[in-house]
Order: structure tokens, then sequence, then C-alpha cells
């Protein structure tokens, strides 16, 4: 059922077996595969059907790190969360990016991809994607469409599946509305997380309506999807009993905050003709329109990730070429194009769009600001920072990249990437984010630097679960919402396990 808080008497108490606060993709997908367990499941959203600016502004926050986008517009807060604004790119994580590994400080996932396979496999459903497949081949030979001929020691083809883009509050609020086990409560802002006194076990959930309405949860299991910003926010918030907040014995909360970091790397010359392009120039429609569209970019294989202790890597090909950097090198760079154009009779360019794996750093954080908003509730501060060996990780895979190219004799790569650059992220002026936030919450075996365990339960907390890419300890370069969905789901198989 889907119930509007304000209309509730004051200080309604609610207690259902499970309490998600959250309903984007984590917090939708585990309230839906929760039904017919049994339990009566509340699920507690801060906004209603649509953007509101009342609401919305409860998000706005601050940036002090590498420029970023504004906090109260990288992310939605209504029903269906910032669903409501994705793209739909589709990838799963790559088995080595579960691993731990050496030069990638921090790295290593308490879980495997062939744990997260049979999740994934039901994702793809919920995204509206199509069969669980990203293997470049079988869709070239699906679609009839060649792949690039790259040496697989220097550079393989990484393929995407793109979701309608499913907006998870439109999607499936007729699921919602159905759902006689859950009830969805809008306009209820979580602003508060109790535990018992001696903090073994989540106690009572607070949120308030905009209008001062509070309403009181006491779950058996409850579990936090608010986002990757958000979850950190209302741990660090809550401190009742926690002097750091909750599940912050150890200053992790808020830390290890990754992006996908974007960044024009270079440029492709080629003199191979455009249809041998065709997967990786934009989106491809698909012809049995199941998904709708696919992508195709290029990466470095994993052994040789391995080998060459390199972050992940991945890079788009775009039409439209712009140089990163002004001044002198927009004019090196353009001067060195048209000498190579002329040469090499290439017949076509393309920007090397870098989509890339970030490495974990705990000074990359969110934390809470003096300023309040209008519930009350510190407003967050962003410090994204990249580790200082990120330069060096990307300038090698742009080598790569360009041996695979040149020994196909596809064309040429002008990297913008030099041996003598001081470590990013000084050479890139122009370093966006990709609106992905992962890593404030993080999962591992280690309480020391982790907030939550394989389980997502947080460390010490009998009955408290964090859901969403908060938990990733490291992104590798896919999107990560397939990821997010794969995880509630198997989430909501472990609460069916341990719950009675
Ligand atoms: C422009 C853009 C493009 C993107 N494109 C892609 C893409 O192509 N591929 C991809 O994988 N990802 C993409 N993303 C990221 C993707 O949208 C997120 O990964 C995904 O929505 C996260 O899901 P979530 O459920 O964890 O969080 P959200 O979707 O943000 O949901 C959190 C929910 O919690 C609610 N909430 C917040 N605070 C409270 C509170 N205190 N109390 C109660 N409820 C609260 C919010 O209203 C919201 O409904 C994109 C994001 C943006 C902004």
């Amino acid at each position: 059922m889907l119930l509007d808080a304000r209309d509730l008497p004051n200080d309604t108490e609610l207690t259902p077996t499970v309490c998600i606060a959250g309903a984007g993709a984590a917090g939708i997908t585990l309230a839906r595969a929760l039904r017919g367990s049994g339990f009566s499941v509340v699920l507690l959203e801060a906004g209603g059907y649509q953007l509101e600016a009342d609401t919305q502004s409860l998000y706005e926050g601050k940036s002090v790190g590498i420029p970023y986008y504004h906090l109260h517009l990288t992310r939605l807060r209504y029903l269906g969360g910032t669903t409501n604004h994705w793209t739909g790119w589709c990838r799963p994580l790559d088995t080595i990016d579960f691993e731990h590994r050496p030069g990638i400080p921090h790295s290593g996932w308490p879980l495997t991809r062939a744990e997260l396979d049979p999740y994934y496999a039901r994702a793809q459903a919920i995204a509206e994607l199509g069969p669980y497949d990203y293997a470049p081949q079988s869709w070239a030979a699906r679609e009839r469409q060649p792949l690039l001929p790259l040496d697989p020691a220097l550079a393989a083809t990484a393929l995407w599946q793109f979701s309608p883009p499913t907006r998870f509050g439109g999607r499936y609020r007729d699921d919602l509305e159905r759902a006689v086990d859950i009830d969805t409560f809008l306009y209820a802002n979580v602003v508060n997380i109790e535990t018992t006194s001696n903090g073994s076990r989540v106690a009572a959930v607070r949120a308030v309506t905009l209008d001062k309405k509070r309403l009181t949860v006491r779950p058996q299991v409850f579990v936090l999807a608010l986002g990757a910003m958000e979850n950190a926010r209302l741990l660090l918030a809550s401190t009742d009993g926690h002097p750091g907040g909750l599940g912050n014995r150890n200053d992790v909360v808020g830390r290890y905050f990754l992006e996908h970091p974007h960044a024009n790397l270079g440029v492709l010359l080629t003199s191979a003709s455009p249809e041998d392009f065709n997967f990786y120039r934009g989106v491809h429609n698909c012809r049995a329109g199941s998904p709708p569209a696919i992508r195709c970019a290029l990466m470095i294989p994993e052994e040789r990730l391995r080998e060459e202790r390199l972050s992940g890597f991945s890079a788009t090909l775009e039409a439209r070429i712009e140089s990163p950097t002004v001044g002198r090198d927009l004019r090196i760079g353009v001067e060195s194009l048209m000498r190579d154009l002329q040469r090499t009779r290439a017949r076509a360019s393309y920007q090397i769009f870098g989509r890339l794996e970030q490495i974990p750093e705990p000074t990359s954080r969110v934390y809470l600001g003096p300023r309040r908003d209008r519930i009350g509730m510190r407003r967050l501060i962003l410090d994204w920072r990249l580790a200082p060996q990120t330069g060096g990780h990307v300038r090698r895979s742009m080598e790569l990249l360009a041996a695979a190219i040149g020994k196909s004799r596809l064309g040429r790569v002008y990297s913008f990437l030099h041996a003598n650059d001081p470590p990013c992220p000084a050479r890139w002026p122009d370093v966006i984010g990709g609106h992905h936030h992962m890593g404030t919450t993080r999962m591992g075996g280690d309480p020391r630097d982790s907030v939550v365990d394989r389980d997502l339960r947080v460390h010490g907390i009998e009955n408290f679960y964090v859901a969403g890419s908060s938990v990733f300890p490291t992104s590798g370069f896919s999107n990560p919402t397939l990821t997010i969905i794969a995880l509630a789901l198997r989430l909501a198989d472990h609460l069916r396990e341990v719950v009675k």
C-alpha cells in the first residue's frame, strides 16, 4: 500500500518485521523481493511522486574537493530516487573487481563475482534489460556487427546494455500500491536511528514530515537504502550513545568516497571504415529490441591489469573532439593531430573518453558540515579526491590502448597524458564524475576499515543492514546500479534466511 506520512496521527508507532529507509533502486528492489516472505515491510520514503523543491532542497550541500555537481542535482529525493534521472548504462563488475589487488590499496570484496552472478541474472529483468550476457562476441554475432581486431594481451572490448531506463518509482509504483505486505510511507524523512543501550541492536527509527509530524518505527530488522551520500549522512547524524556516529567506531563512515572519474584522454585517428566502429561509435539499437540498446568501449584486459597492477580502465569513442586542457596543450595537440591526419590519411577521428575506476582513498569523503536543513539535519560536505597514483595508471592504460590500436593497424592514438606529467588531478582540469556515488559504508571483513560485513550487516549491530553502492569497497569502471540491484536481491535472500 502507498500511504502519505503527513496523514498519520502525530507520533504514530509502527512495528514491522523489516523497515527499509529509501525507495530508490535499492529500497524498491529489496521491498519487492521480500513480498511473500511472511514479513511485514515498512518502506520510508522522503519524497512524493515527483520532484518537489522543498524536499529536494534537503539534499543541498557543499563540495570542497575536485569540482563536483551540486549535491542537490546529482541525486533525486522522491519515489524511485535517482533512477528518475539515470541514463540506464548497465554492466556487471568484472571478476577482477572483487579481488584483492596488489597495487590497488584497500581493494578486495568479501564476495566473488561468481557469488553475485545469480543475482546479476535476476537484476537484468528488474532493470528491463536483455539476457545476462555481456560477452561482446555473442552480441557481435547476434547483431551481425564486427568487433575491432585488438590484440587480447593489450586491449579488449567492454559491452554495456541500456535499461530503457527503468524509472523505479513509476515502473514499480503499482506493485507497491498492490502489495499487501509492504506499506510505503511517502514524505517520511528518516532523521535518526537509535540503538538499545548496549548498542547491539537498532531499537527505533525516527522520521519526520516537513510539517514536523513524527513517526517512529521499531522494526525487527532495519535496512538503510538512501543512496551512498545520504547513508553516510544519517549514520554520522545518529549520535545517541555513539558520539562519532552509528557504525563509526573506527572513523570509516563517509570515507573512501568513490566516483567514476570521466575525462577526455586523447584522440584516435583511424583509416578504418566507419562501419568497423559501428559498435563503438555511440549507442547501437538492437534488432531484437531486448535490450533496447547496447554500446561498446575499449578496456584493458583483466590479465594485463593484474600483471601491471593497474586500476580498471575503459574508454568510449566519441564523435566530438575536445582538448582537455587550454593553452599550450591545446595548440600542441591540434598541431600534432593535423600532422598525423595528413600522414595517415585518417578517415575518422574519435575522442577517447575515459570512464575510469577510482582507487580507494580514505581522504576522499563526505562529512557533516555546520549548516542545517529545515528538518534540523546537518548538511553534507563532499571532499572528492583521487589517489596520487591515478595519473600513472591511466597513462599506462593509454599506452596499452595505443599499442593495441597501432598493432592492429587500425590507426593511431594521440594521448593527452604524458610521461613527465605531475600526478593527476593537476593535469585534468576537466575531470568529472559520473553521478556514481560509492564507497562511504564499505563492505569488508575487518571493522577497522569497513562498515558492513559480507551480508551487508553493520559490524557489531545484529539487526542493521545497508543497501546501495555505499557498500562497494571498490568500483571497477562499470556503472553501479546493476550491482546495487543484485546486492539488494542477495540481501533479500539473506533476510529470508535469518529473520524468523
Ligand atoms: C544524471 C545521472 C545519470 C546516471 N546514470 C546512470 C547510469 O547510466 N547507470 C548507472 O548504473 N547509474 C547511473 N546513475 C546513478 C544511479 O541513479 C544510482 O546508482 C541509483 O539511483 C542509486 O540507487 P539507490 O537506491 O542506492 O539511491 P537513490 O536512487 O538515490 O534512492 C535513494 C532514495 O532514498 C530517499 N531518501 C533519501 N534520504 C532519505 C531520508 N532521510 N529518509 C527517507 N528517504 C530518503 C530518496 O528520496 C530516494 O528515493 C546516474 C545518476 C545520475 C544523477
